[in-house]
């Protein structure tokens, strides 16, 4: 039986650790860092997540603002929305929660972002920035990937990494993260996708295996080395009317398998998620204290 990565536990150390940071500015009579979201549409699963991000900054003593716009905003009006945000002194950092309705160009909102309040690490200039290994807003997810396996005390160092799925989000960043020439990371990476020939056969020679391809259950035992580490990044909602809430949510790893031969696995839900959280509020510190670009 593997080990559970527990992503819960981890993330709510490092809220503690960032909730102690924004006191001690608050006892310097500094403002607290000031994160701000912006989301279009009622898309559920965007609403749930612009939800936690709100407790999350709440608990950990950062101001919160969150703009809830119409489906039919137009990309002009976000526009000017994401202009007032990058002039508004005391908005330190935003997002635009992604994905937008149909007609608006999410590429064109998001290079429209000031890079110095691009705290989701989406904007051109900080992609090639971490790219480069320079200072950077990290992608929220991928560093908190990379954050759990430090703080599970799991070197992917000389180490083959397997990513299945290759998004701008997940897979392409944490290939990239993972493979630089840098603490926590020096592994040798594949990047896998769906035109991938022999998917298994490469899946199978993984010492750590990251899935982050939106198919529940996609990863079956027969994919998987054994011993080897699973890190599960998928999130699906399945019903199931077993449960009092009528679903179940699950990840891109069929779970009762895998971690039967994986020496550690995430689970899901309490894996990557809440490390994707923290991230975000790492990054805004960091936005307040304008350590990226000085
Ligand atoms: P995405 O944009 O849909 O990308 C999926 C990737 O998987 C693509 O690169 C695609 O290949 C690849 N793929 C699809 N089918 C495949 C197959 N049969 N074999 C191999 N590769 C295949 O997904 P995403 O935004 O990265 O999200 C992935 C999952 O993570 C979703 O479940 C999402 O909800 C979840 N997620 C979770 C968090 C979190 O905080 N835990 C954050 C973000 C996303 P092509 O490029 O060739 O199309």
């Amino acid at each position: 039986m593997s080990r559970i990565i527990d992503g819960k536990a981890i993330a709510a150390a490092i809220k503690v650790e960032i909730a102690a940071e924004v006191a001690a500015m608050i006892d310097a009579d500094l403002d607290p860092p000031h994160l701000a979201a912006v989301i279009v549409g009622e898309d559920a699963a965007s609403m749930t997540y612009v939800a936690s991000k709100e407790k999350a900054c709440h608990e950990s003593g950062i101001t919160s603002t969150v703009y809830r716009l119409p489906e039919s905003t137009t990309e002009n009006e976000l526009l000017r929305i994401v202009e007032f945000l990058n002039s508004d002194p005391e908005i330190d950092g935003f997002i635009i929660q992604l994905p937008l309705p149909a007609h608006i160009n999410a590429d064109k909102i998001i290079e429209a972002i000031d890079p110095r309040k691009d705290v989701d690490g989406f904007h051109p200039r900080n992609v090639g920035r971490m790219t480069l290994g320079l200072p950077a807003y990290l992608p929220a997810t991928p560093f908190g990937i990379v954050e759990l396996l430090k703080r599970s005390n799991i070197s992917v160092e000389g180490k083959h990494v397997v990513v299945l799925g290759r998004s701008n989000i997940v897979g392409t960043p944490v290939s990239i993260l993972l493979s630089r020439k840098s603490a926590n990371a020096n592994a040798t990476v594949t990047l896998c996708h769906s035109k991938t020939e022999n998917l298994a056969d490469i899946t199978r020679q993984a010492d750590v295996l990251i899935a982050a391809i939106g198919i529940p259950g996609f990863v079956t035992a027969d994919m998987v080395r054994q011993g080897a580490v699973v890190v599960d990044v998928g999130i699906h909602r399945i019903t199931d009317l077993s449960q009092a809430k009528g679903y179940r949510i699950t990840g891109d790893v069929d779970y009762p398998a895998v971690s039967a031969i994986a020496s550690a696995i995430t689970p899901v839900p309490g894996g990557v998620g809440p490390m994707t959280i923290v991230s975000l509020l790492h990054n805004t510190l960091l936005a307040r204290r304008k350590e990226i670009y000085t």
